[in-house]
């Protein structure tokens, strides 16, 4: 979905001096990649988890859980819960290119702020993604290490697997928002800076691209087909979760390119079609990989926190 600070709304400047929300008119069915984008990702990714994932995870139930759970987080947009709304709307994204300009990414939010903040900016401008996107990722893992905890003890395992569930849903939402290179960047809804190709400066493509085209020519069948084989992401995660946002934002003039073309207009074009199922299930391949590693790594000894105190 659009962020909630978009150019085309004409009183967003006024409104965010007076520190308000610009609340748009959104279409109907939105949402980042749209509804469908997002539980299209979801489902291919907890449909395509391995077997040495516990099935609870896996179940038609949980497919059907955590596709649901797809847009979530576009469900907490509503001005009936303005704070919340406020609060979450920035981890959507990240805009890289002003991001970038005040030096490597910091590893915690706060620390990213206050640098933020000290340059005399606004972290909801920029995109809070990759630390949200973190941080829901180690709450799965914490509820995966519980899970063990209270198999291995015998006990009973129901209620941290709805809570598991409910987080690698809601994890999925970022992942999935992370494959669309127009949620990685300042050109995020119109070309911005020198144009020399002639690029849209419109405040239409961002919607075009991950909603209504995806809604009406992308199927499950060719988004699977484009997936990786299931892997352990190994080293850490903050680091790997950055570098697929910037493999990501690699492909941002690619989507200008398509648009010039018309390829987001009615069923688009074969090069639009197949660059947007590559994208769809770069996404599904990383969530469906991130749950997986989160279950490895569930397995590892957490430090006491309270040891020695
Ligand atoms: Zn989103």
């Amino acid at each position: 979905m659009l962020r909630a600070s978009l150019p085309s709304c004409p009183v967003h400047a006024a409104l965010a001096a007076a520190g308000l929300l610009c609340v748009l008119a959104q279409p109907p069915a939105a949402g980042a990649w749209g509804n469908e984008g997002h539980r299209l990702i979801n489902r291919l990714a907890a449909s395509t988890l391995p077997a040495d994932v516990p099935a609870f995870l896996r179940s038609e139930a949980a497919v059907h859980e955590i596709e649901y759970l797809g847009p979530e987080p576009d469900r907490w947009r509503s001005p009936a819960e303005p704070e919340l709304n406020a609060a979450q709307a920035p981890e959507h994204f990240i805009d890289l290119e002003p991001a970038d300009a005040l030096g490597p990414l910091p590893r915690r939010r706060l620390d990213f702020e206050a640098k933020v903040f000290a340059a005399g900016q606004r972290p909801e401008k920029i995109g809070l993604q990759p630390w949200e996107a973190t941080e829901v990722w180690e709450r799965l893992k914490a509820a995966l290490r519980a899970y063990r905890g209270l198999q291995a003890a015998g006990k009973d395992t129901r209620g941290v697997e709805a809570a598991a569930l409910f987080y690698a849903g809601w994890l999925g939402h970022y992942v999935g928002d992370g494959s669309q290179p127009l949620h990685t960047t300042d050109k995020y809804n119109g070309w911005v800076g020198p144009n020399p190709n002639g690029y849209t400066t419109g405040h239409q493509i961002h919607w075009q691209f991950e909603g209504p085209f995806v809604a009406a020519n992308l199927h499950e069948r060719e988004v699977r087909a484009r997936m990786t084989a299931p892997k352990y992401l190994g080293g850490d995660v903050f680091d790997n979760y950055v570098a697929y946002l910037r493999h990501t934002a690699t492909y941002v003039e690619k989507v200008y390119q398509l648009e010039k073309a018309g390829g987001f207009v009615g069923a688009g074009t074969a090069a639009s079609r197949e660059f947007t199922a590559d994208r769809l299930a770069a996404g599904a391949s990383m969530l469906r990989d991130m749950i997986y590693t989160a279950w490895l790594e569930s397995a590892n000894p957490a430090p006491d926190p309270y040891a020695g105190k």
